[in-house]
């Protein structure tokens, strides 16, 4: 069976670098509240995916980004708690979870990866809070009448 085009299956490398941020009780706390799903639904995932781009690119990809290790703040975006969650807040954090080396520039093509992997916990979160509603729809559903 060939998945290749199926974007919607977490890679394995997605799936192994979730299970290791699983371990650590810091970045699991992180998730969604329900302004943050609102303002997704409003804006877009296109647009978050913007968003997302330009904070990686103006906060984080810089050499020598400005005020580094306070640069993401904890809520204000649902962009920034997706970076908290995956270590992806700082160059701090972005060398020692994903060796990402300070003191350069982080290449467009390694910016582009760090953006998929924010959108596919976004994506996630918002799977996790669909499944949470889904019983409750389920249950207001009047019995078939025999
Ligand atoms: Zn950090």
């Amino acid at each position: 069976m060939d998945n290749s085009a199926d974007n919607t299956r977490t890679r394995p490398a997605t799936a192994a670098a979730f299970a290791r941020l699983a371990r650590s009780k810091f970045r699991a706390r992180f998730h969604l509240a329900a302004e943050d799903l609102r303002y997704i639904a409003e804006k877009g995932l296109d647009a978050i995916r913007r968003h997302a781009a330009d904070f990686i690119r103006t906060r984080l990809a810089p050499a020598q980004p400005s005020n580094d290790g306070r640069q993401t703040p904890m809520r204000g975006h649902p962009v920034f708690k997706a970076q908290h969650a995956t270590a992806t807040c700082c160059r701090g954090c972005l060398e020692k979870w994903w060796k990402v080396p300070r003191g350069t520039d982080i290449p467009p093509a390694r910016q582009a990866r760090i953006v998929d992997f924010l959108m596919a916990w976004i994506n996630r979160e918002i799977k996790k809070n669909e499944k949470k509603e889904t019983p409750d729809e389920t249950k207001v559903q009047p019995a078939p009448a025999h």
